[in-house]
């Protein structure tokens, strides 16, 4: 009853395919846990078994097939697909309300009849990025959804989530992947035996780096909040941090994975500085060199988490990246 060629989260899976089965699911769940480790993929099995031309989300015939396109379709007959847009990185009212995406929004598509034999499934992404009257806008049919019907809210901040979505939904808790199943995920990706251990280090139990590219920006990111530590004023390094506006990646998000490479330079140098051994061979002899240097890491840290929480609203990342590198200095 499972799709083999998605890894990770078994007992989750197990155990929302048997509340489905028995009609013990409840009509809102929010997905909690980190970010990029396959909630949405979890979260569309349950649509993609419906569709699976044997029931059991083979992950071959057709009817999986759809389910593996990229992008991803938005709208299937049995699920709806919602994410933030745009450089702000919210869901738009538009989008519960009506645009062209959806003809009369999330809200009457939810109300439509489900195919024979199966749920209506609307995916909610990032969904700490809800605006309020957005949230407002969706709550009665939250709350009670129409049979069949069901809510899957995804998140990586569910503090930043709106407590009148968290009180009216059940949270699922989600954990990283294991070694062993981001190792077989990224070896299947095209990832080489010799590059899997750096790799493994910086994702940290995540698919965020999956892309080259992506690892490459993480390495180098990393690479210049060391170099920063070194004494290299933020200028010289700042155009690897800043935001690249030709990403699709919101802003906040770009600045927010700026800063959290940040912290993995300061966990391994505080490993490092305890005797642990390393976990980032590339930077260890640079890391190591730093232990003895005078760094203000508390408001390093400090500053780092303030900023992440501050991203939520709209802020300069130049000035914030900049009293983090002049804190750490
Ligand atoms: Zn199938």
């Amino acid at each position: 009853m499972f799709d083999e060629s998605i890894v990770g989260h078994g007992e989750i899976r197990k155990r929302l395919l048997g509340r489905v089965n028995s009609d013990k699911l409840y009509g809102s769940l929010l997905f909690a846990g980190p970010d990029a480790i396959g909630k949405r993929r979890v979260a569309l099995e349950l649509a993609q078994r419906e569709l699976c031309f044997k029931r059991t989300a083979c992950g071959y015939c057709e009817g999986c097939k759809i389910f593996k396109t990229d992008p991803l379709p938005k709208e299937f007959p049995n699920m709806l697909r919602i994410a933030p847009e745009g450089k702000a990185g919210i869901i738009k009212v538009d989008a519960i309300r009506g645009d062209e995406l959806v003809e009369g929004g999330v809200i009457m598509w939810a109300h439509q009849a489900a195919p024979p034999g199966c749920h209506r499934w609307i995916v909610i992404e990032d969904a700490h990025r809800l605006g309020k009257s957005s949230a407002n806008m969706l709550l009665k049919t939250l709350e009670e959804p129409p049979p069949g019907t069901f809510f899957l809210l995804l998140t990586h901040r569910p503090e930043s989530v709106l407590p009148t979505i968290r009180s009216r939904s059940e949270r699922i808790a989600f954990g990283p992947l294991s070694a062993t199943e981001i190792r077989k995920i990224a070896f299947a990706r095209g990832w080489d035996e010799s590059e899997l251990d750096a790799w493994a280090a910086v994702s940290n139990g995540t698919l965020k780096y999956l892309e080259k590219e992506a690892f490459e920006r993480a390495c180098s990111q990393i690479d210049a909040w060391i170099s920063m530590l070194e004494g290299v004023p933020f200028y010289s390094v700042s155009e690897s941090l800043l935001p690249d506006k030709s990403s699709e990646l919101a802003q906040s998000q770009q600045v927010t994975m700026a800063l959290e490479h940040l912290l993995i330079a300061l966990d391994e140098r505080a490993r490092i500085q305890s005797g642990l051994p390393g976990r980032l061979p590339q930077w260890s002899a640079r890391l190591g060199a730093l232990v003895n240097k005078q760094i203000d890491t508390q408001n390093g840290y400090k500053y780092t988490l303030e900023a992440m929480r501050a991203l939520t609203r709209n802020v300069t990342p130049e000035s914030l990246l900049r009293k983090i590198s002049l804190a750490l200095s």
